[in-house]
């Protein structure tokens, strides 16, 4: 018998407090006003008395996107993200690259390149990894702008400039 594909929630726990997730639409977090209410996640029992976590599901299975998280967890996700998208949306490496790039960082493998599934530890390093990568490169870029400034005053600096 082939797999059957998964169309049912899955079962989770709250990695916070212990408690059953409750499979709800997003507009049970987000309100009658969310975006897209046709979404789900996965919602601690506890929510929102005793405790935050949530994460959402994916549309095409309802499986989660990742670990439950609690609102520092989500928000430090928010910025790992956003730390990643920073390295191919300037330019630096495509966006595949750089998942590549940062799944050899952190000693994960690709597939494992799910910011989802990061712990606050993973999110800081992938944030900090960032962070040094274009710092460094805009190092450079400024050692090499001052060095074509400084070929192009130096005497026959221009020619050399411009047959580059
Ligand atoms: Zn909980």
């Amino acid at each position: 018998m082939g797999k059957r594909k998964k169309k049912t929630p899955a079962e989770i726990w709250c990695p916070y407090c212990g408690r059953k997730a409750m499979f709800r639409p997003a507009s049970y977090v987000y309100g009658d006003d969310s975006i897209r209410p046709e979404t789900f996640l996965y919602v601690c029992s506890g929510y929102p008395k005793t405790c935050d976590a949530y994460v959402g599901a994916h549309d095409h299975n309802l499986q989660p996107k990742g670990t439950m998280a609690d609102s520092e967890l989500r928000h430090t996700r928010i910025m790992a993200h956003r730390a990643l998208d920073a390295i191919w949306k300037q330019g630096y490496m495509t966006r595949n690259e750089t998942y590549a790039w940062m799944a050899t960082k952190l000693n994960l493998r690709f597939k494992e390149m799910h910011i989802g599934f990061f712990s606050d530890y993973l999110c800081q390093e992938c944030i900090k990894i960032c962070e040094d990568y274009i710092k460094q490169q805009e190092q450079l870029n400024k050692k090499r702008g001052e060095r074509i400034k400084r070929m192009s005053m130096a005497p026959g600096g221009k020619e050399e400039r411009y047959a580059t």
